[in-house]
């Protein structure tokens, strides 16, 4: 069974100025396990297309679904890593509630046990009386990313993770993204502009063109560095 199903997806944003089609017939599948980059150029509709596999925006075309089920509203089982990480994180809580936040529906002791764990797992294992503010961008980033994984979601959808991060701080994010989701075996769909960071960490590397975005290539990164 696939992960993740998208089949004809497209999206046209009526506003009113008119209408916009920032999506048109994207068509492909993630088996799970797989880390699979979508890259293409800035304003061509990654956000887009992430937005309608979170089901926040219901696509004008086409379907998507999950495990074989067609999304319709939020799904449970999703996690989503913004680019923004100082807007994703509460600043009134402390990192380890940050972490917990999502996993309000679990016992008490299941909450903090599985947030030590990926507190542990970003390397983030000291910081959990901290509060967002008093962590570095790149910390704040971490915080989210445990967040994320905490939840073990069947995917982890990751929009621009690491675009706003130094260099130093996103080579060893991408390094943590690499060795978390091997043992935690995430399927992961990322979304970046840049097609390095796409071939350094995808299994497949799919290629949107420009706005109106189609998939132009379907890419397997072989004997990738991981
Ligand atoms: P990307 O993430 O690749 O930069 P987006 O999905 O954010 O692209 O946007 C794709 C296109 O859709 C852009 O031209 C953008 O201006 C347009 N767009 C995005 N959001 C909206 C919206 N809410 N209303 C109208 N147009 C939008
Ligand atoms: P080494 O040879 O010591 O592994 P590299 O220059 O290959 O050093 O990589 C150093 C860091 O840069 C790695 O930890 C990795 O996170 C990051 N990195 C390497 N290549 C890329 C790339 N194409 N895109 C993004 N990050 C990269």
């Amino acid at each position: 069974m696939k992960m993740l199903e998208v089949r004809g997806l497209g999206h046209t944003y009526r506003g009113k100025d008119g209408t916009h089609t920032a999506i048109d017939g994207l068509e492909f599948t993630v088996d799970p396990g797989e880390l699979v980059c979508v890259v293409g150029p800035s304003g061509c509709g990654k956000s887009t297309l992430l937005r309608t596999i979170s089901g926040l925006i219901k696509p004008t075309r086409g379907s998507v679904s999950l495990h074989g089920n067609p999304v319709d509203g939020v799904p449970s089982d999703l996690s989503v890593v913004f680019q923004d990480y100082s807007r994703s994180l509460f600043p009134w809580l402390s990192v380890t509630k940050n972490v917990e936040f999502p996993l309000r529906k679990l016992t008490r002791r299941n909450r903090t046990t599985r947030a030590a764990e990926a507190l542990a797992a970003v390397g983030l294992d000291g910081a959990g009386r901290k509060y967002p503010w008093q962590l570095s961008g790149g910390m704040q980033q971490r915080v989210a990313i445990a967040r994320a994984l905490a939840y073990r979601p069947s995917l982890l959808l990751m929009d621009e993770p690491f675009a706003s991060v130094d260099a130093q701080t996103r080579f060893e994010l991408e390094d943590l993204l690499l060795r978390v989701r091997r043992e935690q075996d995430t399927t992961v769909l990322l979304v970046t502009h840049d097609i390095d960071e796409s071939v350094y960490l995808g299994d497949r590397v799919l290629v949107l063109s420009k706005s109106p975005a189609t998939v132009v290539a379907d890419l397997d990164v072989p004997l990738g560095q991981h």
